[in-house]
């Protein structure tokens, strides 16, 4: 009992650390008195809170200069650039993509492996572990990682990191983090998660669904899959399996999709779709697809019939997420955002005959507002996580 009462305003002040670093974190540098007014605390408390961060040597205080007018100006907070940082991995089929992403969501150093193959889960653990040196020589001395976040493009289970399902890697039943753990350095926090729940954490965040409480992000590379916030909350399932509307079945005498279905929302709206339908043989990659983009865009009638169909097809599936999940807002990523800015009409006109009128009339369709980042972005926060809940926990 006397344990509990001594430990209760230590509690209290590591909450507070970590509400004022959350702030940072997201918005990036802020004077004391903005941080006062939002955190409702006294300027002394906030003093003592911004000492003990800036000691930590998580952020970094400065004196704004030019001054000269009489009241002294107010002492700007902001993260450091040798502070801590994330070890962001984005694994895709063509390539594994890795960033340092500092606090206030900045992308410090990339380092990427490009594949001609899904790679093994043993083998993408190994390319991230060589890849958290490779990141690390491009950082500021004194700058320290704070753990490894992972985004796959797969079913992910929420309790052990076991990728479950990622078909188009060819992984069933993979404990990847318990793998990714045993290749990094000792020590080294390893978290994983899907990679369209992360690209949805990290606009809601800071992107196109900041200000917005109910939103989806589709994500569509060569898989399809969506992240959903529902009520101001990522919404999991049960098993964090929520989203997976790639594997919607939309007919059953459809092409044969990787998950062993006929007929699955992918094999219309995913990237093997797209250059099949312009009759490119070439291998699914970002490079591939952008330029099939830009032939479209060129005048390649082939090529904009092509985008035109799976716009067709991503409005099919868009108002279907828009009836069960009424969201104000749906973000498309990966190449969806493509298809969104080519055809935009084409994906209204078929929400228009498949959604219903209230939901879709509420709905904005746009692309994500970090661009082509928000996956590794998502990922970073994995590895923010602990950070955030106790900035002193180290
Ligand atoms: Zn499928």
């Amino acid at each position: 009992m006397r344990r509990e009462t001594v430990a209760r305003p230590d509690a209290i002040r590591r909450h507070n650390l970590g509400l004022l670093l959350g702030h940072v974190h997201r918005d990036g540098e802020l004077t004391r008195a903005q941080l006062t007014q939002r955190l409702a605390l006294s300027r002394s408390t906030i003093g003592a809170l911004v000492a003990d961060l800036t000691e930590s040597g998580l952020l970094d205080e400065r004196v704004p200069n030019g001054g000269e007018r009489a009241g002294r100006p107010s002492h700007v907070v902001a993260p450091r650039e040798d502070g801590p940082y994330a070890v962001a991995v984005d694994v895709d089929v063509s390539r594994v993509s890795c960033a340092a992403v500092g606090i206030g969501g900045h992308v410090l150093a990339r380092h990427a492996v490009a594949n001609t193959e899904p790679a093994s889960a043993r083998l993408t653990a190994t390319l991230i572990a060589e890849s958290i040196d490779a990141l690390a020589q491009q950082m500021k001395p004194g700058a320290w990682p704070v753990g490894i976040g992972v985004s796959v493009p797969g079913t992910v289970s929420r309790t052990d990191a076991m990728v479950e399902f990622a078909p188009n890697l060819g992984w069933r039943d993979e404990p990847f983090g318990k793998l990714l753990s045993s290749v990094v350095p000792e020590g080294f926090a390893v978290a994983v998660g899907n990679d369209a729940d992360v690209a949805m954490m990290a606009e809601h965040l800071r992107g196109a669904a900041r200000d917005c409480d109910d939103a989806v992000f589709l994500m569509g590379r060569i898989g399809v899959g969506a992240g959903v916030i529902a009520n101001g909350s990522p919404l999991r399932g049960r098993d964090g399996h929520a989203g997976e509307v790639g594997h919607n079945v939309v007919d059953a005498s459809g092409p044969r999709c990787h998950c062993g279905k006929r007929g699955c929302v992918e094999t219309y709206v995913g990237d093997k779709a797209l250059l099949k339908l312009a009759g490119r043989r070439r291998l699914p990659t970002s490079e591939s697809v952008a330029a099939l983009f830009a032939d479209a865009r060129g005048g390649d009638e082939r090529a904009a019939t092509a985008v035109r169909t799976v716009a067709r097809s991503l409005g099919h599936t868009v108002a279907t997420l828009v009836n069960v999940l009424n969201p104000e807002r749906v973000i498309l990523g990966g190449s969806l955002a493509g298809v969104f800015e080519f055809a935009a009409d084409e994906v209204a006109a078929a929400m228009d005959e498949y959604a219903m009128s209230v939901a879709h009339e509420a709905v904005q369709l746009c692309t994500p507002g970090l661009g082509a980042d928000s996956t590794l972005l998502g990922s970073a926060e994995l590895a923010f996580a602990r950070l955030l809940a106790d900035p002193l926990a180290r």
